[in-house]
């Protein structure tokens, strides 16, 4: 079995805001990021992005935009020789205003679908994993699937949230410092 990182997209690999962001011109890497995934590429951690994007059960952007996205994204990774193993995201939302996505699903963090995902589909051992991510409900999706939690202060905890209302294993400046302290600590 192998272990992974999973992490959130939006305020820890990318910057937030702009919310919802979904056009490639919003594209812009939180510094010391690509880097970071490169580490754990090097590592041998396997690196997956679980991201919820209720922008596309909301109507703001088309599920299209998140594909063309991400792209954009593992293009400018690669340019660096980073990569991504495997990207999931969550397009539903419970009071959905586009019907197809109007699920009260198990994969919307704080639930723990997409990381069980990963676990099954890519043989994960998620109790030797690391979930980091800048929002209550990141961590909380990570404690439920039995992994580690690293809390960033970037993206909407840099807004929002204060460190302590939350209980995790570490709080990190940036994806750097949690990547570098995920490599210490294992
Ligand atoms: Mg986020
Ligand atoms: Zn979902």
């Amino acid at each position: 079995m192998k272990r992974a990182v999973f992490l959130d997209r939006d305020g820890v690999l990318t910057q937030e805001p702009p919310h919802y962001a979904h056009r490639v011109d919003e594209l812009e890497f939180i510094p010391g990021s690509p880097e970071a995934i490169r580490m754990l590429n090097k590592n041998g951690y396997v690196v997956i992005v679980v991201s919820n994007q209720s922008g596309i059960a909301r109507g703001y952007y088309p599920e299209e935009d998140t594909d063309i996205f991400n792209q954009a994204m593992e293009k400018k990774l690669a340019e660096i020789g980073a990569h991504i193993d495997t990207i999931y995201y969550c397009p539903h939302h419970p009071e959905a205003i586009i019907e197809k996505y109007r699920v009260d699903c198990d994969c919307r963090k704080p639930r723990p679908g997409m990381l069980k995902r990963a676990e099954k589909e890519l043989n994960i051992d998620l109790k030797k994993s690391f979930m980091i991510g800048d929002r209550w409900s990141d961590i909380e999706a990570g404690k439920r699937a039995e992994c580690k939690t690293v809390m960033v202060r970037t993206g909407y905890n840099l807004e929002k949230l204060k460190d302590n209302e939350i209980t995790c294993d570490y709080v990190a400046n940036d994806l750097f410092d949690a990547v570098e302290y995920i490599l210490n600590s294992s």
